[in-house]
């Protein structure tokens, strides 16, 4: 349905998904005007997240099409509203998967918009006047100020465009765990994706033990050598996962499809916690005896506040932390998203949506 807000007056250009099968195609739509709280971005790359994927594919069920996904843009300002006091014309910026929150909850008061129960998405949400959201797969972004970071300029904007999302995501829990000052911990990460990639350079940069848990053998070298994993374990291997129990201290499950979290409880030692962020379309089993025997702790996390992810932009900064991207054009995007349903990238793909060759 196309929308019809009346201050809905620049045109933009994205591309979007206008059914199941999840092909993107080009798509024109309106965007608000710049109010005097906004920054109009223009895009330059934005990364594609899985949630894109099961978005795309309305693998969750509450896809609104036409979707235009993207929650990972970076791009420079091009407006600022009267109001706008952080931001500049000209400025680096990014923008995540929050496009509004209720601003007065004691979430929103305490930066964690991201538990806000009006938190609305960057796309597939419903914006305060109403409209629905259209993300990052597009040439053009208005967000209030609010929900905009900086990007240090020690970072490429391509890579840097992940971290808006599966950076934060994995940031959090992290720091949830205090694993960025504590001493060194055994860290494990399931699924070496999008996601699971940035959680090991983060637990490598906080100086701990990583080890990765994995469906796919063919990743240990690099996971190793290029990531700094001091671990590779096979998760489809019992022998494996059995020498491996009661090892590790927290463990980050971002496995994307449904899977069984019985044989990786087992990996923690007593007391230790699985922190959940991968979202599967079918709900997880959880077995009771491995929480049992080993007094463990399951938790979830949903992204991050937005002072939390300027927090962790300028950590990155600081170690020089970036995504491993393959960056591709525009008319690539359904090759792109084939290629992330069968697991086949390194680690994330990015698309160049400017095109125009700068490399800021
Ligand atoms: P991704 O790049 O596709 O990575 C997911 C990884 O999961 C894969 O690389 C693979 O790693 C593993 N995997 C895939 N299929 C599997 C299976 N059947 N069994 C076991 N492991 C499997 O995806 P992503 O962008 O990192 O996103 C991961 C998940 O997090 C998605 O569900 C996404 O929607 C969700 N997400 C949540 C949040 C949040 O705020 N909580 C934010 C962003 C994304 P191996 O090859 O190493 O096994
Ligand atoms: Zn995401
Ligand atoms: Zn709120």
């Amino acid at each position: 349905m196309a929308q019809t807000t009346p201050n809905h007056t620049q045109t933009v250009s994205g591309w979007a998904a206008h059914d199941s099968s999840g092909k993107l195609t080009p798509y024109t739509f309106k965007r608000r005007e710049n109010g005097p709280d906004d920054v109009t971005i223009d895009i330059l790359y934005c990364g594609i997240c899985h949630t894109d994927l099961h978005y795309a594919k309305n693998e969750w069920g509450i896809t609104m099409y036409p979707v235009v996904p993207g929650h990972e843009m970076t791009g420079v300002i091009s407006k600022v509203g009267s109001n706008v006091k952080k931001f500049k014309i000209g400025d680096r910026v990014g923008v995540g998967c929050i496009a509004a929150s209720c601003l007065s909850c004691e979430f929103c008061q305490d930066s964690q918009e991201n538990y806000c129960e009006k938190l609305q998405f960057t796309y597939n949400g419903i914006f305060w006047d109403g409209s629905i959201t259209y993300g990052g797969y597009s040439k053009m972004f208005v967000s209030d100020q609010r929900y905009v970071v900086h990007i240090p300029e020690s970072l490429p904007m391509d890579a840097a465009a992940p971290l808006l999302c599966a950076g934060i995501t994995v940031f959090t829990p992290m720091k949830d765990m205090d694993l960025i000052h504590s001493p060194r911990k055994k860290v494990g990460v399931v699924g070496l994706g999008g996601l699971g990639h940035i959680a090991v350079k983060f637990g490598k940069a906080f100086g701990h033990h990583v080890t990765v848990i994995s469906t796919s053998a063919s990743k240990e070298k690099e996971a190793k050598e290029r990531l700094g994993a001091d671990e590779f374990i096979v998760s489809k291997d019992p022998q494996q996962m059995q020498r491996h129990r009661r090892t590790l201290d927290f463990v980050l499950d971002t496995v994307s499809a449904e899977h069984c979290i019985g044989p990786i409880l087992e990996l923690l030692k007593v007391n230790g916690t699985l922190s959940i962020v991968g979202a599967p379309d079918k709900p997880i089993q959880l077995p009771s005896f491995p929480l049992i025997f080993g007094k463990r702790t399951v938790k979830g996390s949903i992204i991050g506040g937005i002072q939390e992810t300027q927090e962790m932009m300028d950590l990155c900064g600081k170690y020089n932390i970036t995504s491993d991207i393959e960056v591709v054009k525009p008319d690539d995007i359904n090759h792109a998203m084939e290629r992330l349903t069968k697991n086949d990238v390194r680690y994330r793909f990015v698309i160049d949506i400017a095109q125009n060759n700068t490399k800021l």
